[in-house]
């Protein structure tokens, strides 16, 4: 099959691939750049199909960069005794690891047994011999019980009343806004054409059939309207999906429930956990405790959400909620609203079941197809978005092929496709030469390193030995214009660098720098995002406890 033109994410290339999108006829749609719809855009396009996807704000700005950023095996499907599922998800998580190790870290996880709580401690021990043989947990990593003193010296601010034992099991940690864009920049190496900042506005349908054959889209950026042919479109939003299925008139039976999901971040210095932590809160539901030197990150809150979509905000009752949990487990850490130094607030899209609890709904995915051809993916989760995507093209695939628009089975190929540079992570030689090379401190080429893998190299390229914090900073920027689609503040310092949530003391003395390397190199960068989006991101994260 012929492919499109521009394999390329580079911002400055914004209004070729738009003329592209424009011209070309597409056999996919892909709405949404989630973690859901980079994954569909990826196995789509290494089939060989000829696959556009639009994004209406960043990639990953959705769910995909407000999760816990675990990559898990799901206990509680366990406990649901959803033997397939776990299976499933456990086998994923180690495919991730070896596409991604530079993005998809191995994480000890504990779960500690206490008095009262969710899992005894012949549950724990039975239920995680379970979970690692259906993951195929390697033995040397499979999970270990801690009797009361073992647990207590390896996590002394566990509250000790009522605690027994634990469990020591293997999860993996991800940064997910970094995940969805080197699925992005994959599905571009194979062919895609991605585009953020493009928003569906609606569909275009045959006259006589009722067929989608394409969408009406709008540039976020510069307000102009296009229009693209499409022979197929997956409706892959997110929280979004049943606004875009009212579209088609096909909102029926089966529809969403958005709930909330709050996240906190301390200094690591005022809970000092050497693990991540699952653990049981008074309401009988359980969070997590996640080390991220210098920091950790407490999450998360599950209530129903009726709000605007694009703007969940950290309300004083989601922060009390967290900090009253965390403090009747860690009760030395005692920790108050102001050692909260960054925070974020994301939607889950799960299918609605009457009846049911925010955190009794299931996390399964399901996919809708209504009479105009729109195919619907909703519900699912991070870590089961390669297969998720591989469910999706495999119906694509066949109706193609019953329509004779595909002439032989084409099967999906993304589980032995890497997600990064060649060689994927930097080894411990090269960031030290690095250092070296530039002057810059160990630490810096870790923090490059965790980011952008095997590419560090790349980012420095051209940079001045003995620059400064700032200019790496600069350079970083350069770097994701140039390859992973940077258009405003908020994609470089909340999507591809995480800053706003881990290294907020960074973004301060550069913004401006950071703003005007933008307004030089991007015509149609306005100095400031969209409506303001950074400006609000950036105080939504901070200011909670000034307000409600
Ligand atoms: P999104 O990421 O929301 O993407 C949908 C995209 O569609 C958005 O970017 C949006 O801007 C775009 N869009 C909407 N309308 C349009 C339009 N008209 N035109 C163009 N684009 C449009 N899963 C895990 O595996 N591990 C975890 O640790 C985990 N933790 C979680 C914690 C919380 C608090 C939450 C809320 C979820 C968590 N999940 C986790 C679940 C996981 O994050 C989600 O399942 C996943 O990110 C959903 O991705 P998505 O692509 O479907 O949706």
């Amino acid at each position: 099959m012929e492919k499109p033109r521009l394999n390329s994410l580079d911002s400055r290339l914004r209004p070729q691939a738009l003329d592209i999108l424009q011209q070309e006829n597409w056999d996919l749609l892909v709405i949404g750049g989630g973690i859901t719809g980079a994954g569909i855009a990826l196995d789509a396009a290494s089939r060989g199909l000829k696959t556009a996807l639009v994004e209406m704000d960043d990639y990953a700005s959705g769910t995909s960069s407000r999760s816990t950023k675990l990559i898990h095996g799901g206990l509680r499907y366990l406990k649901q005794f959803e033997f397939r599922l776990v299976a499933e998800v456990g086998k994923e998580r180690a495919i991730l690891h070896r596409n991604a190790p530079h993005i998809v870290l191995p994480e000890k996880m504990l779960l500690p047994v206490v008095k009262g709580g969710t899992f005894g401690r012949l549950g724990v021990a039975l239920g995680l011999w379970i979970y690692d043989r259906l993951a195929g947990v390697k033995q040397s990593e499979r999970r270990r019980m801690l009797n009361l003193d073992a647990t207590k010296a390896i996590e002394p601010l566990l509250r000790p009343k009522g605690l027994r034992a634990s469990g020591l099991y293997s999860e993996y940690r991800t940064d997910d806004g970094r995940l969805t864009i080197e699925v992005i920049k994959a599905a571009v190496r194979h062919g895609a054409i991605c585009l953020n900042h493009l928003k569906v506005e609606a569909f275009k349908n045959a006259g006589d059939t009722g067929k989608i054959i394409g969408a009406e889209l709008k540039d976020e950026l510069s307000g102009l309207k296009y229009t693209l042919k499409a022979a197929h479109v997956i409706n892959a939003t997110g929280p979004w999906v049943d606004g875009l299925r009212q579209f088609d008139g096909s909102l029926q039976g089966k529809h969403i429930r958005h709930t909330k999901g709050v996240h906190i971040v301390v200094p690591h210095q005022r809970l000092p956990i050497a693990h991540s932590i699952y653990f049981d809160i008074p309401d009988g539901r359980m969070m997590f405790a996640i080390p991220r030197k210098p920091w950790t990150y407490l999450g998360t809150t599950d209530t129903d959400f009726n709000g605007e979509l694009q703007n969940p905000r950290v309300t004083k009752a989601d922060v009390d909620y967290l900090l009253a949990a965390t403090n009747a487990f860690f009760p030395a850490a005692g920790l108050l609203a102001e050692d909260i130094r960054s925070s974020w607030a994301g939607i889950r899209p799960l299918i609605h079941e009457e009846g049911k609890s925010p955190s009794q709904l299931s996390r399964k995915d399901e996919i809708f197809v209504s009479k105009s051809g729109l195919m619907t993916i909703a519900g699912g989760k991070l870590t089961g978005y390669r297969k998720m995507a591989e469910k999706i093209v495999d119906m694509l695939v066949s109706q193609m092929l019953e329509s004779g628009k595909l002439k032989a089975n084409v099967k999906c190929r993304t589980a032995d496709i890497a997600l990064g540079e060649p060689g994927l992570i930097l080894s411990d030689a090269d960031a030290k030469a690095l250092a070296g090379r530039y002057g810059l401190d160990l630490r810096e080429i870790e923090w490059l390193a965790g980011l952008f893998g095997a590419a560090t190299p790349k980012v420095l390229e051209g940079m001045a030995a003995g620059s400064s914090k700032e200019d790496l900073v600069l350079q970083a920027l350069e770097y994701t214009i140039a390859q992973e689609g940077v258009c405003t503040l908020s994609d470089f310092f909340i999507r591809r660098t995480a800053l706003l949530y881990f290294g907020r003391a960074w973004i301060e003395p550069v913004k401006v720098r950071v703003q005007d390397y933008l307004q030089q190199n991007l015509p149609f960068f306005s100095g400031s995002d969209p409506k303001q989006a950074f400006e609000n991101a950036f105080r939504e994260a901070i200011d909670f406890p000034q307000r409600d």
